[in-house]
């Protein structure tokens, strides 16, 4: 990469910009009090900026550099991984594996961190009619990372709606990596209502947990949904809330008739479950 160093800010050398423009720049930026300017090939400068310096610098991936900072995640019996770090996984952990990508849930945010911890807590596995593993809806999928980590904890199945269709071809890529049936986990554009009220091949009419990590003032909203979707006495696992904001969650839960309604908090972030 030719980078040329001319001293100066972008503000004190206004008026040289155009020319090293001129003179074949691909890019300008200031760093520390010297422009940098991108070239493809040296050319020869005029005397305005004829002050700076030719360099060659290594060429930086940004994308390699953020791959190499990722760590595993580990959040209760899972651990999130992205797919080059798959063999770390210690042994008794379920792998979840997540491409870093357009949709929300790396597993870096303590939001999804903690409620994948908050579903590994339950016993996805004994829940549900006839002990056949538990009915799960997860709103605001996003990457698909609850829905999946619900399906590799022992949910019967796991339905993951959003209202963002992009993140609905991205939460299928990643239940396949993780090698999670069709049939297991399903993904659709919606949100709670309508849309969300069945479950195509299997005429669900009522989930034995509901997960989400959205936002206090929406889970104010959808309270009433909720419990509409839930079993009686089924966990409900919401995260997505500054801790600030739980006087709003509790509100709406105990307005909705919730019982069993707990915290967990990590910084900024809380996380509650409650029965319905
Ligand atoms: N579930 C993932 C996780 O825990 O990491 C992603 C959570 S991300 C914070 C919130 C997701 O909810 C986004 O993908 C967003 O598009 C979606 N969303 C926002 N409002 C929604 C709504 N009203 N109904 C359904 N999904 C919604």
């Amino acid at each position: 990469m030719l980078v040329y160093h001319l001293p100066g800010t972008l503000d004190t050398r206004e008026a040289d910009l155009d020319l090293l423009w001129e003179a074949g720049a691909t890019g300008l930026e200031e760093r520390a009090g010297v422009i940098r300017a991108y070239f493809d090939a040296r050319s020869d400068l005029p005397v305005p900026i004829s002050d700076g310096e030719w360099r060659e610098e290594a060429d930086q991936d940004w994308l390699a550099e953020f791959k190499r900072t990722l760590r595993p995640v580990r959040a209760g019996r899972v651990t999130i991984v992205p797919p080059w770090l798959r063999e770390e996984v210690e042994a008794g952990q379920l792998p979840l594996v997540i491409e870093p990508g357009m949709a929300f849930g790396t597993g870096h945010h303590a939001t999804t961190r903690l409620a994948v911890e908050a579903l590994s807590g339950l016993n996805l596995v004994a829940l549900g009619p006839d002990g056949r593993g538990a009915r799960v809806l997860d709103v605001g999928t996003g990457s698909g990372v609850l829905a999946i980590a619900a399906a590799l904890l022992g949910a019967r199945f796991a339905y993951g709606v959003d209202i963002d269709p992009i993140t609905i071809p991205i939460a299928r890529e990643n239940a396949g990596e993780n090698g999670v049936p069709p049939g297991r986990v399903r993904f659709a554009e919606g949100t709670l209502g309508e849309e969300a009220a069945t479950f195509p091949e299997e005429g669900v009419d009522a989930y034995d947990v509901v997960v989400a990590n959205l936002y206090a003032e929406l889970h104010d909203l959808l309270a009433g949904e909720y419990l509409a979707e839930l079993v009686p006495g089924g966990p409900l696992v919401l995260t997505g809330i500054l801790t600030v904001k739980l006087p709003l969650v509790r509100a709406a839960l105990e307005r909705e008739g919730f019982g069993d309604v707990r915290e967990t908090l990590d910084g900024e972030w809380a996380l509650v479950t409650a029965r319905a």
